[in-house]
C-alpha cells in the first residue's frame, strides 16, 4: 500500500502490526557522470520492485529524498540535512506512526551518510518507548543486508558499495541511461584503507577529487539489472521477517 494513496480512515482501520516502511535516500553529488538524485532514483526503483510483493501487507511512505550529506558539501548541488537535523527528522517520522498506533517501523536506507544517524534514531526511539515490549524499530541499508552479488555474476569487480561506482553506475545505466554521462572516461578511485577497522571521520574530498569512489568505467546495464534484483530480493526477505515477527521476541 502507498501511504500517499490512502484516506486517513483506511490508515486508522489497518491492523496496528502492519509494517510501515520509510524509504530514505539523498540528493548529493555523484561524480562527473551521475545525477544528483542517484541515491533516490536507485532506492525508489528497489522499493518499486519490492512493493509489488507487499501490496496488501505493508504501508510504504513516500521516499524521503533529503538525507545527511554534509560530507559531500564541497561539491556543488548537494543538499543536506545536518546530522542532528536529520536525526530529529527520522525520530519525528517514526514518532508520527507510533502516535498513529503502529508498532513495526522500518527505515530502508539508500545512502551511506544516513546510516549512522539512522541507527542512532532507532536507538533513541527504543529508549524513549522503553515501557513498550511490542515495538520494532529497524534501519536497513539495502547493500548491507548480506548480498554477495558477484557470486551470481562474476563479471562484477567491486566487492563493496563505493560511490558513483561500478555498482551505482550500472544500476543507473539500467534505470535511466539518459542521465548517465561519460562513465567510460572516469579513472578508478580506490576505497583505500583509512585505518580500518577503526572508524575515521572523513569528508568526501579527503578521498576523491572527481567525486566517485570505485570503478565506474566497468559499469554495464546487465550488471545493473542483476544488482537491482539482488538488492530488491534482500530487502523483500527482510520485510518478510518483519511480517513474520511474533510481536515480542528478541529474535526475528
Ligand atoms: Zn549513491
Amino acid at each position: 500500500m502507498d501511504l500517499t494513496d490512502l484516506a486517513w480512515p483506511a490508515v486508522a482501520a489497518l491492523p496496528k502490526d502492519t509494517p510501515v516502511v520509510f524509504p530514505i535516500a539523498a540528493l548529493e553529488q555523484h561524480g562527473h557522470h551521475l545525477p544528483l538524485f542517484t541515491d533516490s532514483l536507485l532506492l525508489g526503483e528497489i522499493v518499486r520492485r519490492v512493493k509489488e510483493r507487499f501490496s496488501k501487507t505493508i504501508v510504504f511512505a513516500p521516499l524521503t529524498w533529503l538525507g545527511n550529506s554534509d560530507h559531500h558539501l564541497d561539491f556543488a548541488g548537494t543538499l543536506s540535512a545536518a546530522p542532528r537535523t536529520y536525526l530529529d527528522l527520522l525520530n519525528g517520522l517514526a514518532e508520527n506512526f507510533v502516535r498513529h498506533g503502529f508498532n513495526r517501523l522500518v527505515f530502508i536506507n539508500g545512502h551511506g551518510g544516513n546510516d549512522v544517524p539512522g541507527k542512532q534514531a532507532v536507538f533513541e526511539l527504543r529508549q524513549r518507548h522503553r515501557d513498550r515490549s511490542d515495538l520494532l524499530f529497524l534501519l536497513a541499508t539495502y547493500w548491507s543486508l548480506g548480498a554477495k552479488p558477484w557470486e551470481t555474476l562474476p563479471a562484477l569487480q567491486q566487492r563493496e558499495m563505493g560511490h558513483a561506482c561500478e555498482w551505482e553506475t550500472s544500476m543507473m545505466l539500467k534505470l535511466a541511461p539518459q542521465l548517465v554521462g561519460d562513465f567510460r572516461a572516469t579513472t578508478p578511485v580506490e576505497a583505500g584503507n583509512p585505518f580500518t577497522p577503526a572508524a575515521r571521520g572523513w569528508i568526501t574530498k579527503d578521498r576523491t577529487m572527481p567525486g566517485h569512489i570505485g570503478s565506474p568505467h566497468l559499469a554495464t546495464p546487465e550488471k545493473g539489472e542483476h544488482l537491482l534484483n539482488v538488492f530488491a530480493a534482500e530487502v523483500a526477505a527482510l520485510l518478510e521477517r518483519v511480517i513474520a515477527w511474533d510481536g515480542r521476541s528478541w529474535n526475528g
